[in-house]
């Protein structure tokens, strides 16, 4: 394996997030006390996502990796045994050329796609729906793919690199108001002024494209906010509130993240009834942030795949926000938001300040404090990705000494970017003429 190959490989082991940070097997929600039967399999193609769904007879523990030299991903489930066929669709390849499979160490299965170019996988468990049983997911994302507004460059040799996608969620509106100040200024209007502003800036960040969830003053379900990331392909997805309390002098911001495994059996209880009243509640004006999403929570204890980049994502913009004010709580604070719920997607929820406090409802208003907060959510996301950049990525190349040109850009701005000479930086890249084309790849110099 060359030097490249081999970073990619390594990289990719990486971005299969949970798995290798955490060092193990990804968990499943119940341990089984049986093997875990592999009904079938289904494939289909979404644009440059070619998604692999096994249905399964119930949770199981998986890996996943993937090889070079040739291209393959290796999914290994414990504790399973193949009952259906795996059979590819001629329709809905992609870059999947064919499927083995094998039983491991008597009780295991793995299962072996063979690529035809390199792609970036992820996978996370579903829960059963009522018209779907346990499933585990694949999703192969072309690499490179998703820069749909340049044309590819003739004799272009690495694949294009894409931005990473910031959801920005814009808590409440419409009907639901969130909380009132009392001043009566509306959450759901300064959590939109942030949003607007935190995509204002997210729009000119280099290697980020933000993707607006909710641009107006309109009702959404959460659900619905969640498919509008999914469709979107969001990389991370923020969902900003302003918090509130009957105590008029709690002050501060605070980020949430999911809540992790492990809950105790009497909270459990206590979600598992609220969820019940879930459907008739959908669509229904909340009273508070946390009557609303705690009312939909369900218990998904699948999601740990996603819990540690979130994680990382929460301890980056809280690192960020002690630069704006007082973060009520130094620390990640886990809590059962729906709007959280979205296994694949590293999600938080950031409350802004208490809008129930009078000098801080002042404060969401002034254009002064949004723009700080979206400033400090900004430098957040730059933190993360800095180590969180999925490969194929733009950010990702730029972390490893390279630089994706993007459109408008020039060679000497590019330069002193990195502070290293014009002449420097022809040299390293072979290059004759300023001239660069949107997707080219530059080396950047050491120690410029
Ligand atoms: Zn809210």
């Amino acid at each position: 394996m060359n030097q490249a190959r081999r970073r990619r490989f390594l990289q990719c082991l990486l971005y299969a997030s949970g798995a290798t940070i955490a060092g193990g097997w990804w968990p499943a929600a119940v341990l089984a006390s049986s093997q875990t039967r592999v009904q079938a399999l289904r494939t289909s193609m979404d644009g440059e996502v070619t998604r692999l769904v096994f249905d399964l007879s119930g949770p199981v523990d998986h890996a996943l990796f993937t090889l070079s030299d040739p291209d393959r991903v290796v999914i290994d489930l414990r504790q399973a045994r193949l009952t259906g066929e795996l059979r590819l669709r001629d329709e809905a390849k992609g870059p999947l050329e064919g499927l083995r499979h094998a039983t491991r160490n008597d009780e295991d299965l793995r299962v072996v796609l063979d690529l035809s170019r390199p792609a970036n996988p992820r996978s996370f468990l579903l829960r059963p729906t009522d018209d779907s049983g346990h499933r585990l997911v694949i999703d192969l994302q072309q690499e490179g793919a998703g820069t749909p507004d340049a044309s590819p460059a003739v004799g272009e040799e690495r694949p294009r690199s894409r931005e990473v996608i910031v959801a920005i969620d814009a808590g409440h509106g419409g009907k639901d108001p969130g909380a009132i100040g009392p001043g009566g200024t509306y959450e759901k209007d300064v959590v939109l002024a942030i949003a607007k502003r935190l995509e204002k800036l997210v729009e000119k960040e280099p290697g980020m494209k933000p993707v607006m969830i909710r641009t107006g003053d309109y009702f959404l379900p959460l659900r619905e906010r969640i498919r509008r990331a999914r469709q979107n392909h969001a990389d991370v997805f923020i969902s900003i509130h302003a918090d509130a309390a009957p105590d008029s002098r709690a002050q501060g911001s605070s980020v949430y993240m999911l809540s992790e495994r492990g809950a105790t059996s009497e909270a459990a209880r206590w979600l598992a009834q609220r969820e019940n009243e879930a459907d008739s509640r959908l669509g229904a004006v909340p009273i508070s942030d946390k009557d609303d999403v705690l009312a939909s929570v369900l218990l998904d204890l699948s999601q740990t795949a996603t819990l540690e980049a979130s994680n990382t994502l929460a301890d980056s913009l809280i690192g960020e926000m002690h630069r704006v004010g007082k973060v009520r709580r130094a620390r990640v604070e886990r809590a059962g938001f729906a709007v959280l719920r979205s296994p694949d997607v590293p999600s938080v929820l950031v409350e802004a300040a208490f809008i129930s406090n009078p000098q801080e409802e002042r404060k969401l208003k002034t254009a002064a404090f949004q723009q700080s907060m979206a400033e400090a959510l900004l430098g957040g996301l730059r933190d993360y990705f800095s180590s969180h950049a999925p490969p194929g990525t733009i950010l990702a190349e730029n972390r490893r000494g390279r630089h994706v040109i993007q459109s408008g850009e020039t060679l000497s701005a590019i330069a002193s970017r990195y502070q290293v000479s014009l002449t420097q930086l022809r040299r390293h890249n072979n290059l004759n003429s300023d001239v660069i084309r949107v997707g080219q790849v530059l080396e950047i110099p050491r120690g410029g």
